[in-house]
């Protein structure tokens, strides 16, 4: 009996290893798949900026003497415009980067929400100028501990959002509110909102949602970049969309500090 049963187990183990080959092998091969779609977006995400700007150049450096004066200036916004594409695209890989290899120390200090939705309003001027802004964040809201620089991108990455894929003139808001043990920051838009099969995964790294076969333009970093830097500071971030479907809505839910880390940190 004992031989029988040590003959099933040893089968038993062969099976479970082959099992696990065909695992191993099934993750690399998918890992290589990631590895070749991320390399793909990236340097499509490069190039095109990049391609733009020696295009503009290019046409300065020829035609500079031929060329009136609001055609100079158009083509050299065009290159301003495009690195700083370039720009924010890197310095969102480099967050990226951070949040993953776990290098991200946030410096955590008490904040008025209020406070750090206008800087990134204010930051976020230009990109909302084609918008009406509603912002309802009582001056009573409870501070939150936080890194102002985090949460400041963060908002700032859902407000570019909402004024990138919402229409012109339609009305992007922040709302603040608090229960009893968080506070609560919410950007909401009146675009065409997210489907809900896809409302989890637009915070996936380089996920983007398909429109018909067509990609909308932008990185698909900007709300993973969000998910990371709110987890960091012990929130949780989620989207889903407005009740009559007319629009996306992002609530950030940041835990109240205690009353005896107010003092430790107030002091
Ligand atoms: P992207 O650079 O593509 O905007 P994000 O990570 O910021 O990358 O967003 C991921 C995807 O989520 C977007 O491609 C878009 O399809 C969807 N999305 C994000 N914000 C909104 C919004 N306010 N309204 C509708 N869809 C949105």
């Amino acid at each position: 009996l004992l031989d029988a049963l040590a003959d099933q187990a040893a089968l038993a183990i062969e099976r479970i290893q082959l099992v696990a080959d065909v695992d191993r092998a099934r993750l690399a091969a998918e890992a290589d798949r990631l590895r070749s779609a991320l390399l793909t977006s990236i340097s499509h995400d490069l190039k095109t900026p990049l391609a733009a700007i020696l295009g503009a150049a290019g046409t300065l450096r020829d035609y500079l003497d031929s060329m009136s004066q609001e055609d100079r200036v158009d083509l050299l916004s065009t290159v301003i415009d495009e690195s700083e594409r370039l720009n924010r695209f890197i310095a969102n890989l480099l967050d990226m980067t951070k949040i993953e290899s776990g290098a991200m120390e946030p410096n955590y200090a008490l904040h008025y929400p209020g406070d750090i939705a206008g800087s990134a309003l204010r930051r976020a001027e230009k990109i909302l100028a084609h918008h009406k802004t509603v912002v309802t964040i009582p001056a009573d809201l409870p501070m939150v501990r936080v890194d102002p620089v985090l949460f400041e991108q963060v908002l700032f990455n859902l407000l570019d959002n909402a004024a990138k894929y919402a229409p012109q003139g339609s009305s992007i808001r922040i709302d603040g509110w608090a229960d009893g043990y968080n506070v609560m920051i919410q950007v909401s838009d009146k675009g065409p909102g997210i489907p809900p099969a896809d409302v989890d995964r637009v915070f996936d790294t380089f996920y983007r949602v398909r429109k018909g076969d067509q990609v909308r333009a932008g990185t698909g970093l900007g709300l993973s970049i969000c998910r990371g830097f709110v987890e960091a500071m012990g929130g949780t971030i989620t989207a889903a969309n407005r009740s009559d479907r007319s629009g996306a809505v992002f609530t950030i839910r940041l835990p109240k500090p205690n009353e005896i880390q107010k003092l430790d940190e107030l002091q």
